[in-house]
């Protein structure tokens, strides 16, 4: 019997990406366009990604497929069925697993980004084998996904792990782009906000003559042996590690893995910095940049449904 591929969705904020992925975790279709912001409510977005799925399908049944995956920029509301308020996009709700289901007949799963990345992880990647592992992605914000003894950690709502919303500082003050409080990891470390930590880093080092208006430029002064660039990066490792050991003791992780544009961009200062600050109070995990790159979160979605359907 031929192996049913499942239809996986990544669903993010400036993106949506649709593919059909097989069982080995294969990408064998796809397509994407950029989200659509300019609808009268989260119903455009259903409606776009079900044009989507249709492109991919090309006709097949529905009912040939595995199902389908959804890896979702969060917050999620489980009972709902779809993320609620989220900071990206300018819709209250955005209408997912029950409006799909009904149109495809088939079942839908739903996660958010980094759960699904998570599940990626074990399921097609380094994580393979292991029970205990983590997910960072340190991105346009930085979320987590942990699966401890063997299961992946969800909540109440779907949002467990969020890491990106630990307080890892008191010394900078600086209010997380959350809104909800000071010293949070995503409000000092994520791709939107590093450039902002560099402007306070620098006003409090006296060190204002240099402006860098995006990460990459900072990175790449770093590259260039500039002095002061490369103390701004070491300041910032320091901080991913401090977030990282939390990470640790909180999950006792076999693994952690990291991905997200600002990981995959710079792995060498981003890895080894953490390895370098990182405490060791417990045995530490292996730390290593992601090798499914920035394919994880379609990979999660597909191996959401391939792990329901095991019931797993
Ligand atoms: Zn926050």
């Amino acid at each position: 019997m031929k192996q049913r591929s499942a239809i996986a969705v990544d669903f993010g904020a400036s993106k949506i990406r649709v593919a059909l992925v097989s069982p080995k975790g294969k990408i064998t279709k796809q397509t994407s366009e950029e989200t659509d912001k300019n609808g009268k409510n989260g119903t455009a977005i259903t409606i776009q990604i079900a044009g989507l799925i249709k492109e991919v399908m090309s006709g097949a049944d529905p009912k040939d497929m595995a199902g389908i995956g959804i890896a979702s920029i969060g917050p999620l509301h489980y009972q709902r069925g779809g993320p609620v308020s989220s900071p990206n996009i300018p819709y209250s709700f955005v209408p997912l697993v029950k409006p799909l289901e009904k149109k495809f007949r088939t079942s839908v799963s739903l996660l958010n980004d980094a759960n699904a990345a998570v599940l990626a992880e074990k399921h097609f990647g380094a994580g393979k084998n292991l029970e205990n592992l983590v997910y960072i992605t340190l991105s346009t914000g930085i979320g987590g996904g942990a699966i401890v003894n063997g299961d992946l950690l969800l909540g109440k709502s779907g949002n467990a792990a969020e890491v990106g919303h630990i307080v890892i500082d008191t010394k900078y003050d600086i209010l997380c782009s959350c809104g909800k409080g000071k010293g949070h990891w995503e409000g000092m470390s994520s791709g939107s906000n590093i450039p902002r930590f560099f402007e306070v880093w620098a006003k409090k080092n006296n060190k204002r003559t240099l402006h860098y208006k995006t990460v990459k430029d900072i990175f790449v002064a770093a590259r260039r042996n500039n002095k002061i660039a490369l103390k701004f990066i070491d300041e910032l490792a320091k901080v991913n590690a401090h977030a990282i050991s939390s990470v640790i003791v909180a999950y006792d992780p076999q693994l952690i893995t990291l991905g997200g544009s600002v990981t995959l961009k710079n792995k060498d200062f981003i890895v080894s910095g953490i390895k370098k600050y990182v405490d060791h109070y417990l045995t530490l995990p292996r730390i290593q940049a992601t090798s499914l790159g920035d394919s994880i979160g379609i990979l999660g979605a597909a191996a959401a449904v391939f792990k329901k359907n095991r019931g797993g």
